[in-house]
């Protein structure tokens, strides 16, 4: 049976020609009749054939593009699709068993995302369209890959724009409750089903190793989460300080120290706010300083709050910083771009008084494939700054 069309107004449709992989319910001129998740054809008001897409009846983000070309999106697509995320992963994972196997949009598999730690995956499937094939996905999952388990983590928030609920167990397979893995050659233990994310913020992973390079002396690990900054730099540093909110957190990453046996790491529970403030009040100083704090700005309306969040941080930050010192700096707002970073950091420079110098300005690591022409797959910064004096 052919699939169900849907015709864009002019606007979508040149959206769709210049690159672009969404389209929103307010670019949709007609459609035929649609069940959530089908998979659709696209065309522009004269009929001619832009792209396969997954059609959702919910979020405002109507239709998903899978790809431009006339293929039928079945199994056989969809386990290319598949390998050739994996594939991909084999040329740019270097050093590490926990990656992003799959990136939604980014491998033509738009609101699917597979993690994988170890011999364990991690699935979401964040769209009716994804939801409506999970058990394909798991089965072509461990066709392909023979995982011992699969785990799903459907507890985004996004979600709930799709009209569906949040789910979190094992799909597939035996999981006992914690997975050892490795990055940048350390270990790391992962909480799969309670952890933050799928487990952990793979995005960070090559950041930490390159940090890593750059960090002697002392190191204050803010938001620290499992310790990944902290442990990835303490054999060049003299001591390495971890400072989470979250108790679970904290414990883990005092766990990952014991497993790698580092021995000048100390974490602890409490709030970054409060600690930068107290250490620059009582004039602690540090060599560097790692700045990786959630999300501030979650949509255009908390931006000015999100700002003055940023602006505090790097300004506390750089206050405690000895000349020669550095300071990683990130953002994982997607309405926070680099320039916003580069100038809010700028500022806390001015009013702190200090001289810096931009060593490397960074994104996301490589498993997180950025599409040139969807810029809201690119959505860290990770600046690396050189005190200077
Ligand atoms: N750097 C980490 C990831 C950090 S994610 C890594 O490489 O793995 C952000 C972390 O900030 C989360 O672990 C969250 O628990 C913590 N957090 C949120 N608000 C905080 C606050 N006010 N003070 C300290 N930690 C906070």
């Amino acid at each position: 049976m052919p699939e169900p069309q849907v015709t864009l107004t002019p606007r979508g449709a040149r959206r769709l020609l210049l690159g672009h992989h969404w389209v929103y319910r307010s670019d949709i001129q007609a459609t035929d009749n649609l069940e959530p998740g089908d998979t659709v054809r696209l065309r522009d008001p004269g009929g001619r054939f832009l792209g396969k897409a997954w059609f959702s009846s919910r979020s405002q983000i109507a239709v998903r593009l899978i790809v431009r070309d006339d293929v039928p999106i079945d199994d056989d697509y969809l386990r290319r699709a598949l390998q050739a995320a994996a594939r991909f992963r084999q040329r740019v994972v270097e050093n590490a068993t926990a990656y992003r196997l799959v990136y939604g949009e980014s491998d033509g598999l738009p609101t699917l995302i597979v993690d994988r730690y170890a011999d364990t995956l991690v699935l979401q499937t964040l769209s009716q369209a994804t939801e409506r094939r999970q058990e394909t996905f798991v089965r072509l999952l461990e066709e392909l890959f023979h995982p011992t388990a699969i785990l799903e983590r459907n507890d985004p928030k996004v979600r709930l724009l799709e009209g569906l609920e949040q789910r979190v167990g094992v799909l597939a397979g035996s999981y006992d409750g914690e997975i050892e893995a490795c990055e940048n050659g350390r270990r790391f233990g992962y909480d799969l089903l309670h952890g933050q994310k799928t487990g952990a913020f793979l995005d960070q992973r090559e950041n930490r190793g390159a940090a890593a390079g750059y960090i002697r002396g002392e190191l204050l690990d803010c938001f620290c989460y499992t310790g990944g900054f902290a442990l990835t730099a303490a054999a060049q540093a003299s001591s390495v300080e971890g400072i989470d909110l979250s108790p679970a957190a904290v414990a883990a990453a005092q766990r990952n120290a014991e497993r790698n046996q580092i021995t000048n790491a100390t974490f602890r529970e409490a709030n970054a706010f409060d600690v930068l403030k107290q250490y620059d009040e009582a004039g602690r100083r540090f060599d560097a300083v790692v700045l990786d704090p959630p999300a501030f700005a979650k949509n255009r309306a908390s931006l000015p709050a999100a700002r003055r969040g940023y602006k505090e941080i790097n300004l506390r930050a750089l206050k405690i910083l000895r000349p020669g010192g550095l300071l990683v700096t990130c953002s994982c707002s997607h309405h926070v771009p680099e320039s916003l970073l580069l100038e809010i950091v700028a500022e806390a420079a001015v009013d702190a008084r200090r001289q810096l110098v931009v060593l490397e300005r960074r994104t996301q690591a490589r498993d997180h494939p950025i599409l040139l022409t969807m810029p809201e797959t690119h959505y860290l910064k990770a600046l690396f700054l050189g005190v200077l004096s």
